[in-house]
């Protein structure tokens, strides 16, 4: 039995019976189930409520079939989903997520989390997910639009600006978000914020593109500020990924007086002792959608390896994972330890397995959980359902400033709920705890339909 509460894990055994073919979403589970031990004893109103029975179950499941035409004329079929997982403080809120390896259980885990998340950004969102296995890879602007139409042609049915507002993830950027909305306003004849991530043109939020990554430096700054009265200022840092969170935590943490001195993709890693040049990345991955290992062609010194993991084996004060879920197992944080590294905050999703972060606790790390540490994705997210409600523009400094402030106090309700219960300074626990109790009171509030 791995937890201490008998109701936790008959909780738990549930979930499993219902969905063992579900490891990632499994996962997600136990974590959080973990962290609510000493609300069971606390909050005995909430279990007679059986709110955390419901809060494992999505509240509903949609998977639809894509068909779409490639360039060369040919239909090809993929699988979408967008998973409704609570609706307790809000419509529905979560990104899209396009890679080979989508499937129920990622979808359902990443969608578990958001609820969570969202909670803590203090905006009034519900928490969902969605996407579908195709590959963007090597395909064409056109098969993307096509595959984006055929996607939102079914999705439309499920969202809107009241229900459920999707965003971009992993293969989902400004230009498939484009696509999505096009289709949706000429389905609808309608013009309203049904998607977040939209471009400046056409009802986009200033800094949303930055903000993921920036939330996770400030975030940062202010867990090493409070915790160890310390900064990132002169600090090594080893970023992973070079997508939108990627390139955006290295330009805050450089910002910050940081030096960035590796980023990665699926394929490898490149490592540059002098400080990673971000003008050079951001040509290859936004401009050219090119591969990483281009960059040892314009910058001297700089070398690539191939194979994304050995990334972890670089020394640094700081460790940064932006790029998927599962990236840093138990071995490979300890080989961060063993080089030193003080502080890991997580801009990815679930990045590191549960033996990962028993190294990181053992080992007295800072560590700043992805709910906590990444949220300012959502937060500003729900900036742009704000402003596309009111019909008004922030400006960058307006939306910046909000940010900030939202991951600080992301940051201090976390501490302090870990120490309101019982376990001063972890963070996973008390983000969990703190989302959670949000939307709890929520669901005992509105009861359960006989
Ligand atoms: P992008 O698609 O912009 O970039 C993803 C990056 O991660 C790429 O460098 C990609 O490399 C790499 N990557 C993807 N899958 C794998 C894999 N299986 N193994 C190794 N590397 C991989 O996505 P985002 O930057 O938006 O998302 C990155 C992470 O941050 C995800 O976990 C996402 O859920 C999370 N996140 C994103 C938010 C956002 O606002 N965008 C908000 C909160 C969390 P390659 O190009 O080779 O595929």
């Amino acid at each position: 039995m791995s937890f201490k509460s008998s109701y936790l894990q008959g909780v738990y055994d549930s979930v499993c019976k219902r969905d063992p073919d579900q490891p990632e979403f499994l996962q997600a589970v136990h974590e959080v189930l973990e962290s609510l031990e000493p609300v069971v004893e606390k909050r005995p109103d909430l279990v007679a409520a059986g709110v955390i029975d419901r809060i494992v179950e999505p509240e509903r499941m949609i998977a639809f079939r894509v068909s779409w035409v490639d360039d060369a004329g040919k239909v090809q079929v993929n699988r979408g989903y967008r998973i409704q997982f609570n609706s307790a403080i809000g419509p529905y809120k979560g990104g899209l997520r396009l890679h080979p390896s989508v499937n129920l259980s990622v979808i359902k885990f990443l969608g578990f989390e958001q609820v969570f998340k969202n909670s803590l950004t203090s905006l009034p969102m519900g928490g969902a997910k969605g996407g579908s296995d195709f590959d963007p890879k090597g395909k064409s602007d056109m098969e993307i639009m096509r595959f984006c139409q055929s996607f939102m042609t079914e999705l439309a049915k499920h969202i809107g600006p009241d229900t459920d507002v999707p965003a971009g993830d992993i293969g989902v950027g400004a230009r498939e978000i484009g696509y999505l909305f096009g289709q949706y306003k000429r389905l609808h004849n309608e013009y309203t914020g049904i998607l977040t991530g939209k471009g400046l043109t056409y009802g986009g939020s200033l800094v949303r593109t930055q903000a993921t990554g920036y939330g996770l430096l400030y975030f940062t700054e202010e867990m090493m500020r409070c915790m160890k009265n310390d900064s990132v200022k002169g600090k090594t840092i080893v970023v992973s990924g070079s997508g939108n969170v990627a390139i955006y935590a290295v330009e805050k943490a450089m910002e910050l007086g940081g030096k960035v001195v590796a980023m990665s993709d699926s394929n490898g890693y490149v490592y540059d002792p002098n400080g990673i040049n971000l003008d050079v990345v951001k040509e290859i991955k936004e401009v050219k959608r090119g591969r990483i290992k281009e960059y040892v062609e314009q910058v001297p010194g700089a070398t690539y390896t191939e194979g994304c993991r050995g990334i972890w084996s670089i020394p640094c004060d700081i460790a940064l994972p932006c790029a998927t879920q599962n990236e840093i197992n138990g071995e490979e944080a300890a080989l961060l330890v063993k080089n030193g590294v003080k502080v890991v905050a997580e801009g990815a999703n679930m990045p590191s397995t549960p033996e990962a972060i028993a190294v990181y606790q053992q080992n007295k790390i800072l560590y700043g959980p992805a709910k906590a540490a990444n949220a300012g994705g959502v937060a500003t997210s729900g900036l742009e359902m704000s402003q596309n409600s009111m019909r008004y523009a922030w400006t960058f400094e307006e939306v910046d400033a909000k940010l900030k402030n939202i991951m600080v106090n992301i940051f201090h309700n976390a501490y302090n709920a870990s120490k309101e219960y019982g376990d001063e300074g972890n963070l996973v626990m008390g983000a969990n705890v703190a989302g959670f109790l949000k939307v709890a009171e929520a669901m005992k509030a509105q009861g359960v339909a006989y």
